[in-house]
């Protein structure tokens, strides 16, 4: 296990942060945690509100089942604890965006217990730099609703679409100690969330977001007092927070000052976290069990199912991609930093490897290169997503297979990619109608070496008489006469031959 050292040198020493992360997910469900009311995301104003999350009187509050499922699945994802019994209780305050007047969440009894998640620091050299990093709880709540203030004339309007929608809360133990490992953090339980199905991870539209808590020590003191900066939403915000916010209180603490525990909201356009209000303790909150509510009791059959239907998490691919496919390090965390690229990638090797009649092993290496290389790069030249590829994995593999039986070289695949972007054709179709074949017609390949020699006279004496860097002239002078289409390896070996005679 290694630190990534981030240290803040003041006039009294050096300072070291400390980083706890609460981060709420919306959970992936078409109904609300206690109404049946719809979940979409960017619907008009009040359309999805049912009496339950207006809170008319009379109405009580029903659990979602799918909702209890998700939060133990993804409890199950970081091998955390799953408590069997647990409770429901009232945090109670003005809430003028939630007509109840307190949010049902849970605070003595979470449905689960302490976890924990691998991050990696270096993609490159994962044996080096991996930390564990522990998760407390992750605990159910409801969402509030959102309110919109008028200034001409002035007027406050709220939507309680938001209102009741299911969150998970899951908060991690303080144990990061620098702005990447918080930004590493979050990216990695996105990755579990979304490999888990249990929230969309989609931080631009609120679906996640994270309140940051910090505070800096001397290395090896107690922890200092910390400040929460609330619903921070992308990873590049939160490692700026954890930035700013040691450095201001480095400054507080070198200037004699004290850090107060607040809250704190982070303006993206100033790039600084600014106060909000001091921190309320638990018991101003009034927590109690929420009378209307049954207590939840899991059972052994709900347990095994949310087991079963878990898939295979991103570190066990990662590891499996490394160890049974062979690839490299940086390869397979990249290919397994989100499930749909995994997928991706899985559909093209069962198909490569059927394609070409071998094993999946052997054709991984290559499909794993052109789909991060080629494939990548057409896409970002083109601004487009994979789900939007316009080359399926079957026409991928079937490109694959063509370089693989020596048809295509390295450098016409890539052509005959082009138009299978272009087109849409199958690729032994363009090959076939444009003649993009590489030959390995010695016999043709000879008379354009023996005419390329011939035509740079002055360059041959030059590499006779040691310049042997010129090899790779007269190669690529005989690909270019061939328009590409002759193999490589045979334009090597004829090369050396002419120049040897
Ligand atoms: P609360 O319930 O008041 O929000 P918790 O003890 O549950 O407080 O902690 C909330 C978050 O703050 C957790 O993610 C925890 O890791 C983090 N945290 C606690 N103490 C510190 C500290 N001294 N510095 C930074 N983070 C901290
Ligand atoms: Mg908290």
């Amino acid at each position: 296990m290694t630190e990534s050292t981030y240290r803040i040198q003041g006039a009294t020493g050096e300072w070291e942060v400390v980083i706890g992360l609460e981060v709420h997910a919306q959970i992936t469900t078409n109904a609300k945690l206690f109404s049946g009311a719809a979940t979409a995301f960017g619907a008009e104003p009040n359309t999805q509100v049912s009496l339950v999350d207006a809170a008319m009187p009379g109405m009580l509050p029903v659990p979602n089942r799918e909702c209890i499922r998700q939060a133990v699945r993804t409890g199950m994802a970081i091998e955390a604890q799953i408590n069997r019994w647990s409770r429901f209780d009232r945090k109670n305050y003005f809430y003028a965006d939630l007509p109840q007047g307190y949010q049902i969440s849970q605070l003595y009894h979470p449905i689960v217990g302490e976890g924990q998640i691998e991050i990696v620091l270096d993609e490159k050299n994962p044996e080096t730099s991996t930390k564990v990093i522990g998760v407390e709880r992750i605990h159910v709540e409801q969402d509030a609703g959102k309110l919109m203030h008028d200034q001409h004339p002035t007027s406050s309007y709220v939507d309680l679409n938001r209102s009741g929608v299911a969150l998970m809360e899951i908060v991690s133990k303080p144990d990061m100690r620098s702005p990447a490992e918080a930004g590493a953090y979050l990216a990695k339980l996105r990755t579990i969330l979304r490999y888990v199905g249990s929230c969309d991870g989609n931080m631009d539209q609120g679906s996640m977001r994270a309140d940051v808590n910090v505070s800096v020590r001397k290395p090896g003191e107690e922890f200092g007092t910390r400040t929460e900066t609330k619903n921070v939403n992308s990873v590049r915000f939160v490692m700026a927070v954890v930035e700013h916010e040691a450095n201001r209180q480095v400054d507080v603490l070198e200037a004699g000052g004290k850090i107060v525990q607040e809250t704190r909201l982070y303006d993206p356009d100033r790039g600084e976290t600014r106060s909000m209000r001091s921190k309320e303790d638990a018991h101003d909150y009034r927590y109690f069990p929420d009378p209307d509510l049954l207590p939840i009791e899991l059972d052994e059959a709900f347990l095994a199912e949310c087991r079963a239907s878990l898939p295979e998490l991103p570190d066990a691919k990662r590891k499996r991609y490394e160890q049974a496919l062979g690839l490299s390090a940086y390869n397979a965390a990249t290919l397994t930093a989100d499930a749909d690229t995994a997928r991706w990638f899985e559909l093209l090797v069962t198909q490569s490897a059927a394609a070409q009649k071998k094993s999946e092993s052997d054709v991984a290496k290559a499909a794993a290169n052109w789909l991060l290389s080629d494939l990548y790069g057409a896409l970002n030249r083109l601004g487009k997503s994979l789900e939007e590829s316009p080359v399926s994995p079957s026409q991928a593999a079937e490109l694959l297979a063509l370089v693989a039986d020596g048809t295509l070289s390295g450098s016409l695949a890539k052509q005959v990619f082009e138009i299978m972007l272009e087109t849409g054709d199958a690729p032994a179709k363009i090959v076939e109608d444009r003649g993009m074949k590489q030959t390995s017609d010695t016999g043709a390949i000879e008379a354009v070496v023996a005419k390329i020699l011939a035509d740079n006279g002055d360059k041959v004496a030059q590499y006779k008489g040691g310049k042997e860097a010129l090899f790779g002239f007269f190669v690529g002078q005989t690909m270019k006469a061939m328009q590409g289409k002759a193999n490589p390896q045979v334009v090597n070996e004829l090369v050396k031959k002419g120049l040897a005679g």
